[in-house]
């Protein structure tokens, strides 16, 4: 069975990469599984893509892969067996010192406020940045390995996008039928643009809003993205914490507004990576993300590297399955297209007629989501002749994509199945957003 309410992702790791728990994420719903190329080899990607697609096929899932590209993220060099850093003391990090940083590293790093490397595991407080080194003092005890994030509040570095990493991750994810690439720590629409040239038309763009310049940026930024992700790890790292829960209430509603899918990612059920249960927290936090209207939930380390990958993503599922909908107010956007009118009328007709199936013939899937976003209590069932609007509407929620290669036979073939299936004097939606290629708009009232 689909599952087409609210959509899931989850990351593939050593926890989770073997067939018999691919297996069983897929029978326990996942839409679509994320494969981190900041780790890993090419072989092992391809490996483990082969086994989600056998996979998928044999259970009839429907499921998508999404390659996650690093993007410029900012790293330490390296350090054989590590930095021991002891609370209070003061350190020196730059090129050649005893914490060794690249040279664009150190130029991005402010001259004030604290620096968080290793995922914000240790903190130190700068107390000078000279040409050559920033001397800082440790806030906490631990040990530093190589290649670790850097992250502060107001980095600034420009940097050339995709980077050579990304360049070689599309060009492996373009040969091996990747279906959705996300793009790290971008900064404006031209980043977006850029890996676009890169990627081709048809491959679906999520962009990770996961520093200042991009929540700065953002509306440019998701206009010429196909999807959203709010990246709270990074996100809270190089911003105020405090900030980003009025950050992700804000981009979700931003990006209802225009009409882009939108995931919210990281941490959100955090404690299941070493235990049984999740915080009461956690459970709120995945809850509120949906009630404020995201289309789909990213679990990371807890399918990557946890002691028990399934059971998170079956309590992902049950939080989410547990968000009874409550026909509130109608939201209201902008109607500037034809299509926007329409999708708008379609809303009101299934708030007030009670409709729980809509049928929409859509090209690009952009009608679809414009309707998704109405967040009505109704199946939306979308034919698409695309095969890459698919997956688009794999981060979609309500809705459930099938592809057809003709809409036409398309439809009269789901409206027998309907009633075939028993179902009876019931009312549908058919809204048609595409004939032959051609955008037309209609809305039509059937009885099945
Ligand atoms: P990452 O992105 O897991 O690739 O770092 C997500 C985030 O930063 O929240
Ligand atoms: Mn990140």
């Amino acid at each position: 069975m689909y599952n087409y309410k609210i959509k899931t992702i989850a990351t593939i790791g050593p926890a989770s990469d073997k067939t018999a728990v691919i297996a069983e994420l897929i029978n326990a719903g996942v839409n679509v599984f994320r494969l981190n190329f900041s780790h890993n080899t090419p072989e092992y990607f391809r490996h483990v893509i082969k086994t989600i697609r056998s996979l998928s096929k044999k259970l009839d899932s429907g499921v998508s892969i999404m390659l996650d590209l690093p993007g410029p993220k900012l790293r330490t060099g390296e350090v054989s067996g590590g930095v021991e850093l002891s609370r209070g003391c003061v350190y020196r990090l730059g090129p050649g010192n005893e914490i060794p940083l690249p040279h664009d590293v150190l130029l991005a790093i402010p001259k004030t406020g604290i620096l968080k490397l290793s995922d914000g595991k240790l903190g130190l407080k700068i107390i000078r940045k000279t040409k050559s080194y920033v001397e800082a003092r440790a806030l906490n005890s631990g040990v530093l390995m190589s290649n670790q994030s850097v992250n502060a509040a107001h980095l600034s570095y420009s940097s050339a996008y995709p980077t050579m990493h990304d360049r070689e991750g599309i060009k492996f994810g373009l040969k091996n039928g990747i279906d959705l690439f996300a793009l790290s720590f971008v900064s404006s629409a031209r980043d977006v643009e850029m890996a676009r040239k890169l990627t081709g038309e048809s491959s679906i763009l999520v962009s990770k809003i996961e520093r200042k310049e991009a929540v700065d940026n953002f509306d440019d930024i998701a206009r010429a993205s196909d999807a959203i992700m709010i990246a709270r790890g990074d996100l809270g790292l190089n911003m105020d914490i405090a900030k980003v829960p009025e950050i992700q209430k804000r981009l979700i509603a931003s990006s209802n507004a225009l009409g882009k899918p939108v995931i919210v990612a990281t941490q959100m059920l955090e404690s299941m990576t070493r235990g049984p249960m999740p915080t009461r927290a956690e459970v709120n936090d995945i809850f509120a993300s949906v009630y404020e209207g995201a289309d789909a939930v990213m679990l990371s380390e807890e399918t990557a590297i946890s002691i028990n990958p399934v059971g998170a993503f079956k309590m992902l599922k049950r939080v989410i399955s547990n968000f009874d909908f409550k026909s509130e107010k109608l939201p209201t956007y902008k109607v500037v297209t034809i299509q926007d009118a329409i999708t708008a009328a379609a809303a009101d007709i299934i708030s007030k007629l009670g409709i729980r199936e809509v049928i929409i013939l859509t090209g690009e899937g952009s009608g679809v989501v414009n309707l998704s976003r109405y967040h009505r209590d109704a199946k939306i069932i979308a034919l698409t002749d695309k095969k890459y609007v698919l997956n688009k509407l794999n981060l979609t929620r309500d809705v459930i994509p099938m592809f057809f290669k003709d809409l036409d036979s398309g439809i009269i073939q789901l409206l027998s199945d309907i009633r075939n299936g028993g179902e009876h004097n019931k009312t549908a939606i058919i809204i048609r957003s595409t004939k032959n290629g051609k955008y037309i708009n209609s809305l039509e009232l059937v009885s099945i």
